[in-house]
């Protein structure tokens, strides 16, 4: 029997259109009419997820299922997208950045209790955070570090952002 392809999850509709502000995601575009287009397409991943979904109008949405938008643009745009609607701080772009001009291996040290600085680049998986046992209390807190290592996604997205090339 054939795969039925099940609807998007209306909250998951939401985001990405909220991501790009109800408005086809191409910066020169910003048409009003948008679709929930597949960066990858359906028929490859059969799955709906965030990180492969972007708004787009009938016409890009056109435009990329002919290739003339190829994937590869279409990653950047919702990247720069995410860059501006999540909204990391500075510190966190310094960190992910710093981590990404490491060794492969590196693991930075980070105190538990200052983990909330960095919770929103954690949350978007561009971070790992690799908790440790507690071997030292100080004042009520952890005070050995956990530690923090940049993901795939986090490499990919420091790439796709061209900040790789700048210093
Ligand atoms: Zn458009």
């Amino acid at each position: 029997m054939p795969q039925k392809r099940p609807p998007i999850p209306a909250e998951l509709r939401r985001r990405v259109l909220i991501e790009a502000g109800h408005r086809c995601a191409i910066p020169t575009c910003r048409h009003i009419e948008v679709d929930v287009h597949h960066i990858n397409p359906w028929e490859e991943c059969k799955s709906h997820h965030y990180d492969n979904l972007i708004a787009l109008c009938p016409n890009c949405h056109r435009r990329a299922n002919r290739g003339d938008i190829d994937r590869k643009s279409l990653k950047l745009y919702k990247a720069n997208l995410r860059f501006a609607h999540d909204k990391f701080s500075n510190f966190e772009m310094d960190l992910l950045f710093e981590l990404y001009h490491s060794p492969a291996d590196f693991a930075a040290q980070w105190p538990a209790y200052l983990m909330l600085l960095v919770k929103r680049i954690i949350e978007a998986g561009y971070i790992q955070r690799h908790e440790t046992e507690t071997v030292a209390m100080i004042g009520g807190m952890k005070s050995n570090p956990d530690y923090l290592t940049i993901t795939a996604k986090g490499r990919e997205f420091i790439e796709s952002l061209g900040l790789h090339k700048i210093g």
